[in-house]
């Protein structure tokens, strides 16, 4: 069994999933959680293939994050689409990357990415507040690989 299985308990796994249909109630914009054992590039670069290889740029308002995990590494970031992007501060991704890493710093793994997509669900609603028309466009699931 790889370490990406064995990052989260099953309890843990859905307690994340549902942070994120919670977090999708209040806005239009879709969190997605993505785990892999590792990667040489840079947290944030490698986040950006994954962005595109889950096809989150393809989201109707440009709103998509994505949390990424190396989990043997415990390196994680934190990436959005360009329509919050062009809406947020710098700063809001830096204070969500922080509350992550110190979870993950006494190894609440599953704490910090739950704090962290509410929080993400919070902010998006400013921008981007749920529509009775949404569409989950992008799958809750946790994609691992
Ligand atoms: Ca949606
Ligand atoms: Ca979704």
């Amino acid at each position: 069994m790889s370490n990406v299985e064995d990052f989260l308990t099953q309890t843990q796994e859905q307690q994340i999933i549902d942070a994120i249909r919670v977090a999708e109630k209040n806005t239009s914009g879709e969190i997605r959680v993505h785990l892999e054992r590792n990667s040489e590039k840079d947290p944030l670069e490698r986040a950006k293939e994954v962005f595109y290889f889950l096809k989150m740029d393809k989201t109707k308002n440009k709103n998509g994050v994505l949390f990424y995990v190396a989990v043997d590494d415990k390196k994680f970031s934190v990436l959005g689409d360009e329509g919050i992007n062009n809406l947020v501060s710098e700063d809001f991704w830096y204070s969500i990357k922080d509350a992550v890493i110190q979870h993950f710093s006494t190894g609440s793994y599953a704490d910090g990415l739950k704090e962290g997509i509410l929080a993400t669900g919070e902010k998006l609603k400013e921008f981007f507040p749920f529509q009775t028309n949404d569409n989950d466009e992008l799958s809750n699931e946790i994609s691992s690989g």
